[in-house]
């Protein structure tokens, strides 16, 4: 395990999984983020329902949810334990969008901007899915960050405009 003195950031993480008890799978993905090394589980958003999403997207609706971590894990090493507990719930990687029983995605860590082969920040896909902004709105409804234009988004505005999507808040 790597052992570093990063400064602590604050990191949202989103949840979701569609096939097989996926309410009781994110709830148990969260309790697994609280037991992260070097990691903090500061808050957990209510959980939404949501239809499959994107090409070749398909099989029963999605749970999902956002996290709020603080860590001083690295952004690497953070993405490498979302997919060891990814793996430890069973997760097979076929095709792209195909249903999963978990999927944790780093949606923001700090304010880090960054593109390489394994890791995008913020993530690439978090501005255009209610699935993310929603619960991101209930843990932060102040919340902006810098796009991968430089330019400042909120996630108040971003909201707005994507009020047509199929999205439910769960009991
Ligand atoms: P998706 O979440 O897009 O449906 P996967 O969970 O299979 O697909 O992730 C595919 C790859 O995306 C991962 O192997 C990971 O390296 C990469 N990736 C890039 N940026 C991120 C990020 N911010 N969070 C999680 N995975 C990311
Ligand atoms: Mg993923």
């Amino acid at each position: 395990m790597s052992v570093t003195n990063h400064p602590a950031v604050a990191a949202f993480v989103g949840i979701g999984g569609n096939l097989g008890q996926a309410r009781t799978t994110v709830l148990a993905a969260m309790d697994a983020l609280a037991q992260l090394p070097q990691t903090q589980l500061i808050a957990s958003s209510p959980l939404y329902g949501s239809a499959p999403l994107g090409e070749n997207a398909d099989g029963p609706n999605y749970v999902n949810a956002v996290a709020q971590l603080r860590t001083t894990l690295s952004a690497d090493a953070l993405l490498r334990e979302l997919h060891r507990i990814e793996g430890a719930f069973g997760r097979a990687r076929s095709y792209k969008n195909a249903p999963r029983t978990l999927d944790l995605d780093i949606l923001l860590y700090g304010d880090t901007v960054c593109h390489t082969d394994t890791l995008t920040l913020p993530h690439p896909r978090m501005h255009e899915r209610a699935f993310v902004l929603y619960p991101l709105f209930d843990l932060k409804p102040d919340i902006s960050w810098h796009n991968a234009l430089g330019q400042r988004v909120s996630v108040c505005d971003l909201k707005a405009q994507i009020a047509d999507q199929d999205i439910s808040r769960l009991d």
